[in-house]
């Protein structure tokens, strides 16, 4: 069975019981950019399809902005149900479903992870992140250092600060990722660009 087959019938923690459906992700694409969110909402929920609310609107706009169609990348989240009330997934919830992300990954072997916000940034790397203040910065994802992940700020987050520079920011961090998801084709030569700001490799 497909990973994503598979994790529409999970159960292994209680989320399934309070979302309309787990929310696999679009359709797996290998070897591109991969885009995590936090977690599903209300629209994603009924729709079953991630980030197609107002944050998924912007998100789809902004990836057109870049170059990019949503049908282009693989989207999904670190959860795949949406907690009640969209509150915050608990770590237990987090750390239950998050061997499904480490699946997709495996399947479809992204050159680069976006990670939406503090959240997914944060479980995505195993560390603490000040968003503000490491938005676009490029880290190598710590379980496989052929991966590389972006930080970048979630577009909910954009959407309360429209036209400013958090907006300008988030844009331009998105147009990295993409240069870097099908421009250079090596971490060297991502350093040789100077592309990653910070490419924290310790
Ligand atoms: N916010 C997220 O983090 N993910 C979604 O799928 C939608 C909104």
């Amino acid at each position: 069975m497909s990973t994503n087959l598979e994790i529409l019938s999970c159960t292994k923690c209680d989320l399934h019981k309070t979302c309309r459906n787990p929310i696999p992700g679009t359709e797996l694409l290998p070897e591109g950019l991969m885009i995590v969110g936090e977690a599903p909402g209300e629209q994603e929920d009924k729709e079953c399809e991630p980030f197609v609310g107002r944050s998924g609107k912007l998100l789809t706009e902004s990836l057109g902005k870049v170059g990019l169609e949503r049908s282009d990348v693989f989207i999904t989240n670190i959860v795949k149900c949406r907690p009640p009330n969209n509150r915050d997934p608990s770590p237990e919830e987090v750390a239950t479903c998050m061997p499904w992300l480490g699946k997709q990954i495996a399947v479809a072997r992204p050159k680069l992870i976006v990670a939406l916000g503090r959240i997914a940034a944060s479980h995505m790397l195993g560390r603490s992140i000040k968003i503000t203040k490491e938005h676009g910065m490029i880290d190598v994802f710590p379980y496989d250092e052929n991966i590389l992940v972006s930080i970048i700020y979630h577009p909910s987050y954009v959407l309360r600060n429209r036209n400013t520079k958090i907006e300008e920011d988030f844009l331009y961090d998105l147009e990295d990722a993409r240069r870097i998801a099908y421009g250079a084709t090596t971490n060297a030569e991502i350093h040789a660009e100077g592309v990653g700001r910070t490419l924290n490799t310790s």
